[in-house]
């Protein structure tokens, strides 16, 4: 069943695209705490949102329809997922796991037109806590839903089926690794 298009932009407007057959299995709304996230904004010049709301699906959902070649991709660590952005207005837009077939992408709910029409977030996830430790909740429901939505993809094929990977399954544009001092630099705008 075709769910519905939502449609996305980065600032500026030069990059822009949507969201297909969102229908209420294809996603999952979530709300991530984590430094990594929150780092993506402080390394590009933003200011640290405390928290970062994420739209999970998969990337042959992820059209870009405008300005795709403004999407670039940087990396917090060697081993880090690819934080994608849009570098006409430096404005955080997804993160993917460094093979395509795995599928799976997040991508910024502040950058949603409507970003309403998802609904409330079901999931969140390294919650801070008194003490520096860090909670979680709905983590059973958002896993299990991913894990499903990344094995229908994969059996299907459709996982050539992306803006981020050629069809190697090499990441689409190279991903810059952050030096230590970039990383170190990011971090520090979300202690
Ligand atoms: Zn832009
Ligand atoms: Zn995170």
């Amino acid at each position: 069943m075709a769910g519905e298009t939502l449609d996305f932009a980065c600032t500026c407007g030069e990059l822009r695209g949507q969201i297909t057959d969102a229908g209420p299995a294809a996603f999952t709304h979530i709300v991530c705490h984590c430094k990594d996230c929150r780092a993506a904004y402080t390394h590009l010049g933003h200011a640290d949102p405390k928290k970062v709301g994420i739209l999970q699906t998969t990337q042959d959902r992820v059209k870009i329809t405008q300005g795709g070649e403004n999407l670039r991709v940087f990396r917090h660590t060697p081993k880090g997922a690819l934080r994608w952005y849009a570098t006409c207005c430096d404005t955080p837009l997804f993160y993917t796991p460094l093979k395509g077939r795995l599928v799976h992408v997040g991508m910024n709910t502040d950058r949603l037109t409507d970003p309403a029409a998802i609904g409330p977030h079901v999931a969140e996830a390294f919650i801070p806590k008194p003490g520096g430790k860090q909670g979680n909740k709905g983590l059973g429901t958002m896993l299990t839903r991913m894990v499903s939505r990344m094995a229908a993809k994969n059996i299907s094929g459709e996982w050539r089926d992306t803006p981020f990977f050629d069809d190697t399954g090499a990441p689409a544009v190279a991903p810059k690794v952050l030096s230590r001092e970039e990383r170190a630099a990011a971090l520090m705008g979300v202690s």
